[in-house]
């Protein structure tokens, strides 16, 4: 049973099966593990002391065991653009991190971050900047969704594991976290709901192939050659595009849900008509659509947007070639947008003080 703050059992991280399991060690009826699951995952509560119909006898028990993880909002910035909205929040053990509410003509959704902090040290990346601090717990990736529908009494209609952190660097935590979300029991999301972005572990792009999820994967690529996609990322030190693609093609033979590739747009390094032209070339034949970001700069690195003209164009040239494209709606720009932002903001204020 996964282990949370002071090296208690997590409770909001265990399964239904697991619940049950430790339910009946405490000499309680089996009902209560249901009771307790729908208290956590559907009604969302904020703490035991919401749960009308458990006995305090019981609620004392599960303190003594466990911890109940919850997450408090440090700061919530909403955008003067559209109607996004940041969340900075900190973790029991002090920690902070940040999660995004985006909505979108089809309803809500909201941006996780799956680690505190990032070691994949992409170049035009915020979050990644001072390491990894650690990973997420299943709880704690929940609980940035269920504190933002509680904060903003919105429901939730998808979730996309994109913020800080690599999420198939935090491999068992991420498909807890997913079975837990699409539970009938709990939030019941649709795993078509659910995106996974990456930046193309390789040997964790196979095994999940394996998990027989229907979840969303999407592959930030950056670039159409090792050479350039080495400049921007250095995972393609350990792993050539050559086998990034291959492993994709395995994931979309076995699952065959529709791949995502990620592509920011960088001025002057990787979108000019013949980069276009190569990433056309590279992606034959997947299925795929390319989402294409004009690069959000980050005040630490000199890296500079497309404009919108160049991304155009970019978008014509691949549609010529008969790639699905889409241009990323840039949400909240004025609020910190990028990945970990706001995040290293908020820390560099703590440092100063
Ligand atoms: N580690 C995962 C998920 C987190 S990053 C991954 O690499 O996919 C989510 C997406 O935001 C990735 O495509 C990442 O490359 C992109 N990203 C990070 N910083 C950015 C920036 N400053 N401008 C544009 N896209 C950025």
């Amino acid at each position: 049973m996964i282990r949370g703050f002071e090296d208690k059992i997590d409770i909001k991280s265990l399964t239904f099966l697991e619940l049950q399991e430790l339910i009946k060690d405490m000499g309680e009826p089996a009902f209560r593990a249901r009771q307790l699951y729908e208290w956590m995952h559907q009604k969302q509560v904020k703490s035991l002391d919401e749960m009308t119909n458990i006995p305090k006898s019981l609620k004392e028990k599960i303190l003594d065991k466990c911890t109940f993880t919850h997450l408090e909002a440090v700061e919530i910035m909403e955008s003067k653009l559209d109607e996004t909205k940041k969340f900075l929040f900190a973790l029991q053990d002090g920690n902070i991190i940040e999660s995004v509410f985006m909505k979108y003509h089809f309803g809500v959704s909201v941006c996780i971050s799956s680690q505190v902090g990032c070691r994949m040290r992409c170049r035009f990346c915020a979050s990644t900047i001072d390491g990894v601090e650690r990973s997420l717990l299943p709880s704690e990736m929940l609980e940035q969704i269920y504190a933002i529908s509680r904060i903003t009494g919105q429901k939730v209609s998808r979730v996309v594991v994109m913020g800080s952190g690599e999420p198939l660097d935090n491999y068992e935590n991420l498909l807890t976290f997913i079975h837990l979300l699409s539970s009938d029991k709990g939030m019941n999301l649709g795993q078509r709901n659910i995106t996974v972005s990456t930046c193309g572990i390789v040997p964790k792009i196979l095994a999940l192939a394996d998990e027989d999820l229907s979840i969303n994967l999407a592959i930030s690529l950056h670039a159409s050659n090792d050479e350039k996609r080495k400049e921007l990322m250095p995972i393609a030190n350990t792993y050539s595009m050559a086998e990034l693609l291959s492993a994709c093609r395995t994931y979309f033979d076995k699952t065959h849900r529709q791949l995502t590739f990620e592509y920011s747009l960088v001025s002057g390094v990787n979108d000019t008509l013949d980069d276009a032209n190569e990433l056309s070339h590279v992606l034959e034949g997947l299925n795929a659509v390319v989402n294409l970001i004009p690069v959000n700069p980050i005040k630490e690195r000199s890296f500079r947007p497309t404009d919108r003209r160049g991304a155009l164009e970019f978008k014509n040239k691949l549609e010529k070639r008969r790639i699905n494209v889409t241009i990323r709606r840039e949400m909240g720009r004025d609020i910190d947008g990028a990945c970990g932002q706001l995040r290293r903001r908020a820390l560099e204020r703590k440092r100063a003080l």
